[in-house]
């Protein structure tokens, strides 16, 4: 399926691993040109090389902090005026409220609730003007299920949620769209890393456990980065331009409401 995005940019934040990855590499296989973020320099260049190699298109690395103001000023000096923005970032640590500080607030909020903000503030009006715009945000299924332990991404992330639905509808006219998508269980570092953790705790090997966390959900695994690529390009396509405020959920069917 062609989504008619060939020749666009996307600044992807957060790319040389996981999900961030997986959008990256779908946008470029439908012909869209890269700027890519991640902190560490010799995983994002391989990622770019290897994006370079697959599909040929062209791809900038920029190394930095997204969460930091210097971070964000490198990523947009790199790529002033996206066509397409997919924000994300690594998500706060688990933990017990009691014993979380403000500084602790602050920079879960900084990260998975101001930097999408700022980010969509330097370049939504861009878009508008261009008449076309797509930005994706990468929250969590905590959004609509909160995790427990995960009190921070819980907050930080619903309080994203909750000002995209507001600015979504006044953007939409100009063919500017912004949505959310929600991870369940994907295969990513991230994912194994929490899996080895917590194995420990239970006194399993990580790969019993994933077995355990796998066949828990509904589809009897878990998510591919491809998977969630493909869906972010999707809401990228120049046929999404009526989908706008709307969390997408994947989770393999984990979720058990009706809607
Ligand atoms: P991952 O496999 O650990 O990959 C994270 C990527 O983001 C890496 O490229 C990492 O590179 C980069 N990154 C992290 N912090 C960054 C920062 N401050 N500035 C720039 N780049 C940064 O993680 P993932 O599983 O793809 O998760 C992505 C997001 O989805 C996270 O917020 C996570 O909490 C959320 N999520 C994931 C799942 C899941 O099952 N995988 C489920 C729900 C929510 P560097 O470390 O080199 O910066």
């Amino acid at each position: 399926m062609d989504l008619g995005i060939k020749g666009r940019t996307a600044l992807v934040c957060a790319a040389s691993k996981g999900l961030g990855k997986g959008c990256a590499l779908s946008l470029a296989k439908e012909g869209v040109g890269l700027v890519i973020t991640a902190r560490g320099r010799e995983a994002l260049e391989a990622t770019a090389a290897e994006i370079r190699r697959l599909t040929g298109v062209r791809v900038t690395a920029v190394a930095g902090d997204i969460t930091t103001a210097e971070g964000r000023a490198a990523a947009l000096a790199a790529c002033p005026n996206p066509d397409i923005l997919i924000n994300n970032a690594g998500g706060p640590p688990p933990g017990d409220f009691r014993s979380w500080t403000r500084e602790d607030w602050l920079k879960a909020l900084d990260g998975n609730m101001l930097t999408p903000i700022e980010l969509i503030k330097a370049t939504v009006d861009g878009m508008i003007a261009r008449k076309f715009g797509r930005i994706v945000n990468i929250t969590s299924g905590a959004v609509k299920m909160p995790i427990p332990e995960l009190g921070l991404s819980n907050g930080a992330r619903t309080g994203l949620t909750g000002f995209v639905a507001g600015i979504a509808r006044q953007t939409v006219q100009h063919n500017v769209t912004i949505n959310g998508l929600l991870p369940g269980p994907f295969d990513t570092d991230r994912l194994r890393g929490n899996l080895a953790f917590n194995a420990q705790k239970l006194g399993k090997t990580p790969a019993e456990l994933a077995t355990v966390r796998a066949q828990a959900n509904p589809a009897k695994r878990f998510g591919t980065v491809e998977e969630f690529g493909d869906a972010c390009a999707f809401l990228c396509g120049a046929n999404a331009g009526f989908i706008t405020g709307q969390n997408l959920l994947m989770d393999g069917g984990a979720f058990p409401g009706t809607l």
